[in-house]
């Protein structure tokens, strides 16, 4: 591709190069108790201050038994001398003695195998064994899974419900987690009304406010929602001075293009500082990052696809690194195109695609029709974006990259 063609375009991966760098993360840690702990970013690494499983115990209902003391070829016949449940302890065992045993019980002093109860007959106090056991058979090791002192969970994880249970499962009962990132927002335009009125001639709703807040919400970052707000200079000063003292991000959608209503550039401007980029994406080529005082400033374009798009694109793994998380990008994955694609854009294209089953189990994506920046249906028919390098045409049966909005709208 030429490079006059495209002046001063920013490819992807330049501008979330950038936006990475510029993260600060958050500092600030506060104790919330595990239980409260799901979707916060963990401050500190959790150690284990116990093994797990604490003690060696029975994988099986059983006997425990000195596997010395059975016959290698023959029946053998014990006297069961105790009977150990899950949560009691026994005593030592006695040599040529079984123990009666259960699922989880501690294995007692001496004994080093359990034969399973199907492989054993009991008649009073006395059982037959019918084959022989190596040692160890049917004994789950003390610290197996988990070794006293093991790092169970990194600084900078994003916990979900395996990461609450483990901690849970080594006794934690509070956890260290990053102070939820503030992101204030706000929408630009005076043909905007809200769901709940009736729209105006010239109007339409603000989807946008919705979108983006509720994006925020799957990530539990703390949302301060300052509605929209008119298409002048002064009103968008006045509101990006109380979002810089409240927030630690501000995001907008809308008026960061170059029209004469776009005023959001220029207060910006006004206050802090600003670039204006165009990124060779679609949708969403105009994006706005700079800063006032210590809130970081996002602006996104206004088109509502735009909006999702090149927030989670963007403003996501920015936030997410914001708010300590390591890992931010989301994983995406090889699929079979349904479809032909033959008239790439010079910039790389995120298409609204949904999986369907194809030949021999192989997910393959199907377009939706309408790929319009505007068109929020496409969101809701697609499960995912298909990553369209730029400049390639796709054809029906190649291999093409998808990433599912699960990636996009849960953390790991
Ligand atoms: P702008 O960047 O302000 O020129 O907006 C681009 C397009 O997105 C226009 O068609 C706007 O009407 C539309 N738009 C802007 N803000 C919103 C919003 N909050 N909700 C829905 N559509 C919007
Ligand atoms: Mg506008």
């Amino acid at each position: 591709m030429n490079d006059k063609n495209k002046p001063n375009l920013l490819s992807v991966d330049e501008a979330l190069d950038i936006l990475l760098r510029a993260a600060e993360p958050v500092q600030a840690i506060e104790e919330v108790l595990t239980m409260d702990a799901l979707g916060r970013v963990l401050a500190a690494p959790v150690i284990s201050p116990i093994a797990v499983p604490p003690h060696d115990n029975s994988a099986m209902d059983g006997y425990a038994v000195r596997s010395a003391d059975l016959h290698p070829q023959e029946v053998t016949r014990m006297q069961v001398s105790q009977r150990i449940a899950a949560g009691s302890v026994g005593s030592p065992l006695q040599p040529q003695t079984a123990a009666r045993i259960f699922t989880g019980a501690p294995i007692p002093a001496g004994a080093d195998a359990v034969v399973m109860q199907e492989e054993a007959q009991q008649k009073d106090d006395v059982v037959a064994i019918m084959r022989a056991a190596s040692a160890g058979e049917n004994i789950r090791r003390a610290g197996e899974d988990i070794a006293v002192g093991a790092t169970i969970l990194n600084d900078g994880t994003r916990l979900g419900p395996q990461h609450i249970g483990l901690a849970a499962s080594v006794g934690m009962a509070r956890l260290p987690v990053y102070r939820k990132l503030r992101i204030a927002t706000f929408f630009t335009g005076d043909e905007l009304a809200m769901p709940g009125e009736a729209l105006a001639p010239g109007q339409i709703y603000n989807s946008n406010r919705f979108t983006l807040n509720s994006l925020l919400r799957t990530m539990d970052f703390e949302p301060i929602d300052l509605g929209t707000v008119p298409d002048s200079l002064e009103a968008t000063v006045g509101v990006l001075k109380q979002a810089a003292q409240d927030a630690d991000v501000i995001i907008t959608s809308g008026g960061v293009s170059v029209g004469e209503e776009d005023y959001v550039k220029a207060a910006v401007a006004q206050l802090g500082k600003i670039d204006l980029w165009r990124i060779a994406m679609k949708p969403g080529k105009p994006l706005a990052f700079g800063r006032i005082e210590n809130a970081a400033f996002i602006g996104l374009p206004g088109n509502p696809v735009s909006v999702f798009v090149t927030f989670c694109i963007f403003a996501r793994p920015f936030l997410l690194r914001s708010q300590g998380v390591m890992q931010v990008a989301p994983r995406s994955y090889w699929v079979e195109a349904n479809f032909d694609w033959l008239k790439p854009d010079r910039r790389r294209e995120y298409l609204r695609a949904r999986l369907e089953p194809g030949m021999e189990g192989m997910s393959r994506a199907a377009l939706f029709p309408h790929q319009g920046s505007g068109v929020l249906t496409s969101t809701v028919w697609g499960d995912g974006l298909i990553n369209c390098p730029a400049g390639t045409p796709i054809k029906r049966g190649e291999r093409v990259r998808f990433i599912p909005f699960a990636e996009l709208l849960a953390c790991h």
